[in-house]
């Protein structure tokens, strides 16, 4: 396992009160120091390139975030820029790519811990606290060296609207997503399957509010199954931890033990396929369960 992560996600930030705050970068840093002291590598991203974003994102969206560089802007009412926001959200999608980039090229595992987080950002829009899709741009670069089969599993209690649209026909990205259901974005019914070609590459599992690591554990085997089906050449996890009992943007009750136990049983899966698996971080707005959680995700996979 290597992380991937900087310092300088904490250069981007939000107004005072935004749950997705600087402050979610400094527990990145304390979890990638206990890393390093454990003898753990961790490496300093790249940031994503042009071509890397247009493989996914409309050249529009990506001029207008470019555009924000030394400004605070307020994109939508949820969705923040600061003078640095436009440099940190590349190094967010250049260490998605690494991620993914490591994990195919070693097969060790990769972990990248970042922010702004990705899974609701459009093609042709910022949203929900996110600048640009790092797991879509990671995905849609494991495309472009050939890959026909790449797995993306959104274990963040909200839905992943951007990256579902994004792959929606498409059936070389398979998009998977647990989330809590109907909330915040609206979309991730489960007759939500994709269209055309992609039809049938995109399982929503939409959960109640108040799901509880069973409720999780008994989605996750179905989700195995739905791996095994599709036998991935990669696997990446959108890894948010929101769906934490303690996060105060949600409603669900899992606990950090069942937060381990859902990203161990995609491990297990991965390895039962014979494919590299790379997490790039997503939503988790309670400090001390995003730590919890991202540490006790690195003790167990
Ligand atoms: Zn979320």
């Amino acid at each position: 396992m290597i992380l991937i992560s900087s310092a300088r996600f904490q250069e981007h930030t939000t107004p005072p009160g935004h749950p997705e705050r600087p402050e979610r970068a400094e527990v990145f840093d304390h979890v990638a120091a206990a890393w390093r002291d454990m003898g753990g590598r961790v490496a300093e991203p790249r940031p994503a390139t042009r071509a890397e974003l247009l493989r996914v994102h409309d050249a529009a969206h990506v001029e207008a975030i470019a555009g924000t560089s030394g400004r605070a802007v307020m994109l939508d009412p949820d969705t923040f820029t600061s003078p640095e926001s436009y440099e940190i959200a590349l190094l967010a999608a250049g260490a998605a790519v690494q991620a993914a980039e490591h994990a195919l090229e070693t097969k060790e595992t990769a972990f990248a811990l970042v922010r702004p987080p990705g899974h609701h950002a459009e093609r042709d829009k910022a949203m929900g606290f996110c600048l640009f899709n790092n797991v879509a741009v990671a995905a849609a670069a494991a495309v472009a060296r050939g890959l026909s089969r790449v797995a993306v599993v959104d274990i963040d209690v909200h839905h992943g609207n951007g990256t579902q649209s994004m792959f929606y026909a498409d059936p070389r990205v398979l998009y998977v997503s647990s989330h809590q259901f109907p909330f915040y974005p609206g979309t991730g019914a489960a007759d939500e399957v994709g269209t055309g070609a992609g039809k049938g590459f995109t399982f929503n599992v939409p959960l109640a509010a108040g799901a509880t690591d069973a409720d999780y554990a008994a989605a996750y085997r179905t989700i195995a199954g739905v791996l095994e089906r599709y036998a991935p050449q990669l696997v990446l996890v959108s890894a948010g931890f929101d769906a934490h009992e303690s996060d105060p943007l949600a409603s669900m009750r899992m606990t950090t033990a069942g937060y381990a136990a859902v990203v161990k049983s995609l491990a297990d899966t991965a390895r039962r396929i014979g494919c590299p698996m790379a997490l790039v971080t997503e939503g988790g707005y309670d400090l001390d369960a995003l730590r919890a959680c991202l540490d006790a995700t690195l003790a167990g996979i």
